[in-house]
């Protein structure tokens, strides 16, 4: 059986074309789906019985179910773990800022990038999301704030996984959610930690959308300690691919830098980050570590962290700070952990 949430558009109207249904039909489905949010096909009073049948027979709409929920103490962020057919699990997080229901979604189960910091990557790779299985992290939250009258607002492929690792499935994923879910591509950010061919490929893409590149070190040396996977690229690869990415999608693009006590949270450190993107046009945005079980590292000082960052904005770089929201509930980032049954 085929995951329905794994369709495209087109792949919808092929099989309605492939047993001789009008293509309007496609309308009416995706309509039942993603606007009503209804999950079994025979609800879908509009269609025939046959047609109805044909999809409970060769369509599902669960690839996963809904594990556990826990709110952060400030009920700002919702951490969803999800349980998949083969009993791994992944998780997603709800951010909510002023009006804005950030939802970020994971690509992978485990990660192959094994950051040093990072709870997701310890166990490296376990295996690439299906399109449905990323699709469905949307629908089950969209659900979820729909009880509040709300919706999501923004997506971040910032949860579990490398998503240009899971190319195919995850900008599948993206044309799903902007021709069905109704989600504007400016409003859709991929986070990598720099697996070139895949920006490249990203750069044709007909959608475009934010670029964030997982920086954390201002040199090749000290990144490739933090990120292992790092070693695949040199940086200035990296950098220049995405300086083409943002020239060509013309979206600016947003360097992440997990500042870790003793590890790249110097003067020195700021002063080189500010050098090596001082021709750029981006913005820098740190984020204070956050502690991981078993993982022997530390936050810096609050004024270790405002010193780095006064330096770069004296040095001329945009700089934010991010507040972490979830830190209470392991839903920070590079604390999804990674959970077997
Ligand atoms: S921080 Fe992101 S890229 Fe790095 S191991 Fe964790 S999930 Fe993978």
């Amino acid at each position: 059986m085929k995951y329905f949430y794994g369709l495209e558009k087109k792949d919808l109207h092929e099989w309605l074309q492939s047993r001789n249904y009008p293509a309007y039909r496609a309308t009416q489905i995706f309509d039942w789906v993603y606007e009503k949010g209804v999950v079994n096909f025979q609800e879908m009073t509009t269609l025939g019985k046959s047609l109805r049948d044909e999809l409970q027979e060769t369509f599902s709409l669960a690839s996963l179910t809904q594990e556990k929920e826990v709110d952060s103490d400030d009920m700002e962020t919702t951490k969803f773990l999800w349980k998949l057919s083969d009993k791994s699990f992944v998780e997603s997080v709800l951010i909510r800022s002023g009006d804005r229901r950030t939802l970020c979604i994971s690509s992978q189960v485990g990660c192959p990038a094994r950051c040093a910091f990072c709870a997701s990557g310890k166990e490296g790779l376990l295996r690439n999301l299906e399109t449905a299985e990323i699709v469905e992290q949307v629908m089950s939250v969209q659900k979820y704030l729909s009880f509040e009258g709300e919706k999501i607002t923004n997506i971040v492929f910032m949860g579990m996984g490398e998503p240009l690792e899971n190319y195919e499935a995850v900008t599948s994923t993206i044309r799903i959610l902007i021709d069905l879910v109704g989600l504007s591509q400016r409003k859709i950010t991929v986070s990598t930690v720099g697996v070139i061919e895949g920006i490249e490929r990203l750069e044709k893409e007909d959608f475009k959308v934010s670029l964030v590149l997982s920086l954390h070190a201002a040199n090749q040396k000290l990144r490739k300690k933090i990120i292992p996977y790092a070693r695949k690229y040199l940086l200035e690869d990296i950098l220049e691919a995405i300086k083409k990415y943002s020239k060509e999608t013309k979206r600016d693009v947003t360097y992440e830098y997990i500042l870790i006590k003793d590890i790249n949270d110097s003067k020195q450190d700021a002063i080189e980050l500010a050098k090596l993107l001082r021709k750029e046009q981006c913005t820098v945005n740190l984020i204070p570590y956050n502690p991981v079980q078993g993982l022997n590292l530390s936050r810096p000082s609050s004024d270790v962290i405002e010193s780095f960052r006064a330096t770069l904005v004296g040095l001329g770089i945009r700089t934010t700070w991010r507040y972490t929201k979830g830190k209470d509930i392991a839903a920070a980032c590079g604390q999804l952990a990674l959970i077997k049954e």
